[in-house]
């Protein structure tokens, strides 16, 4: 999606659910909405990138329990371990917020007082799952039982090994209590149920026009051809958002979690001392473009359930949806309890932040499967950031630093100048269609003809052969150079670290997260003094 220039863009990215440790599976959408980020900046835009801790919901609630601390302890560990997390990945949000702060309790009663208003919220006696040796109401994750579309095993709310389906409050069959493992019986409650069904209509031209990844939109559009069933939007829990008027009652967690997006545009807003009432140009007057980044496993909540919320409160809708592929490990589907996890920090302790960044968008297209394997990430580190491009800056820098010690005079060929340009044009494009591998590859190929460039030159062989063969030396060196520059700039969006390392050994002024992607076509000052080159990647082995 082509965003025009002078709109600002949020860009959000789909809150971790903080009852766990980040493993890679998870920077699968973190990491490439930071890139999207990164460059849209570079490409002149003004961006907002934020994000937050999922806090509510029974698995935290749950995990509390089994290990005797409140569900506030659980998130505040895992909070601050993400964080930490994003911090040392160098995804930069603007602002990572937590949907259990006062003003995301706040904001929800607002959105579902609004949607009762509007008529788009009743009541119903459901049957419920309750356990009569626990007394009490089993909402979602403290049931397991039978799905009733396709009989495997299933939790309370979803048929996680079967069909994937989303299961209603006493949709499940044979329910079991997951504290006590005992039967649960079915006993009736009143319950309140959002009219998705109402929305038919709406989401079926909201979806032909958003934005996003093609996944996103289609696997959206089945849903709602298929049928669109009412959701139940209350659950029997402490822990949560209250629903209006209820003390017994707290919203379901998918109605406060999104909601947390325009919670945390507010917090950041104000935070920067603006006007309180500037955060309605992001949610209120469709006066920005708003990008989510999600996975595929949560299309439906943001392509179905949470326009339908916004559009019936009365709020703007995302311009697009980005949906990424789940990550896989060694062709298997990532499983703690199968010990088939890649762990982000044990990751982190061995190598360097920017190779992840890198493998995670290089190794697949965006949208599809991403099959982790550790022999896969050794062959993209050694043979490309070793081999292509940590060879080109090396040999280049070396030679031109021992030989001139300083950019020399020459003009910029245009066949370097071309190629440069083909290869920002590429970028960009690629970036339009959330193809964050092609822009990677493009840069690469750009790395790839400055190697080829340099060794058909043979600058080495030009330098002694007196005052002409010194000249043109002078030339080769100044062009690849200037190829290095327009590596460095695009690529910084992916590897900010080793970027700016490169950017200093050209000596650059200023840091190069800053550079906008115009300035690859700027020619490299003479004279500028280079520093010493340092080795950028180290190959890496099991
Ligand atoms: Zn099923
Ligand atoms: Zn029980």
């Amino acid at each position: 999606m082509k965003i025009p220039v002078e709109m600002p863009v949020l860009v959000t990215s789909a809150l971790p659910y903080v009852n766990g440790e980040c493993h890679i599976g998870h920077l699968r959408t973190y990491v490439p909405a930071d890139i999207y980020v990164r460059i849209l900046r570079k490409m002149g835009y003004e961006v907002i990138f934020i994000s937050g801790s999922d806090t509510h919901g029974t698995p935290i609630v749950l995990s509390a329990e089994a290990q005797g601390i409140t569900p506030e302890a659980v998130v505040e560990r895992y909070h601050e371990h993400f964080k930490r997390v994003f911090k040392e990945l160098n995804v930069n949000f603007d602002y990572y917020g937590r949907t259990d702060s006062e003003n995301n309790h706040r904001r929800t009663e607002e959105i579902v007082k609004k949607l009762i208003e509007n008529g788009y919220v009743y009541k119903m006696r459901i049957k419920q799952a309750f356990c009569t040796s626990c007394e009490r109401f089993l909402p979602d994750r403290y049931v397991e039982g039978t799905c009733p579309f396709c009989g495997e095993i299933a939790r309370g709310d979803e048929c996680d090994q079967g069909c994937g389906k989303h299961l209603e409050p006493g949709e499940i069959r044979e329910p079991r209590c997951k504290i006590c493992g005992s039967t649960a019986e079915f006993r009736e409650q009143e319950h309140f149920f959002f009219n998705l069904s109402s929305f038919a209509e709406f989401l079926t031209s909201y979806l032909d026009t958003m934005g996003g990844t093609l996944n996103a939109r289609n696997y959206a559009m089945e849903w709602v051809k298929k049928e669109l069933r009412d959701w139940c939007i209350t659950r029997n829990l402490e822990w949560g958002v209250k629903f209006p008027g209820r003390d017994d009652l707290v919203v379901y967690v998918w109605v406060d979690a999104p909601i947390g997006y325009i919670s945390f545009t507010e917090e950041f807003i104000k935070g920067e001392g603006e006007d309180e009432t500037e955060w309605g140009k992001y949610w209120k007057e469709d006066k920005t473009t708003i990008v989510h980044f999600i996975g595929t496993d949560i299309i439906y909540h943001h392509c179905i359930f949470w326009p339908a919320m916004l559009k019936g409160a009365g709020y703007s809708l995302p311009d697009a949806v980005v949906a990424s592929g789940m990550v896989k490990i060694d062709g298997k589907t990532f499983s703690k309890s199968r010990g088939n996890v890649v762990w982000t920090t044990e990751f982190l302790e061995r190598f360097h932040p920017d190779t992840l960044r890198y493998y995670l968008v290089s190794h697949s297209s965006h949208t599809k499967e991403l099959d982790f394997s550790w022999d896969s990430f050794f062959m993209r580190v050694n043979n490309e950031l070793v081999g292509i491009l940590g060879n080109l800056v090396h040999r280049v820098l070396s030679f031109a630093y021992k030989n001139f010690g300083v950019v020399p005079d020459g003009d910029i060929e245009e066949e370097v100048f071309a190629e440069i340009e083909k290869t920002r044009e590429e970028g960009i494009r690629a970036v339009e269609d959330y193809e964050f591998k092609k822009f990677v590859d493009a840069v690469m190929m750009l790395a790839d003809f400055g190697n080829s460039f340099f060794q058909r030159e043979e600058p080495w062989r030009l330098i002694k052969k007196g005052v002409q063969g010194r000249e043109r030396c002078r030339e080769i060196v100044k062009n690849v150079l200037q190829i290095l520059k327009a590596v460095c700039i695009p690529l910084d969006a992916v590897m900010p670290d080793k970027m700016e390392e490169v950017w200093e050994q050209l000596g650059m002024e200023g840091d190069v997260h800053s550079v906008k992607l115009d300035e690859m076509m700027v020619p490299i000052k003479s004279g500028q003094a280079l520093k010493k080159p340092s080795k950028l990647f180290e190959r890496v082995e099991v």
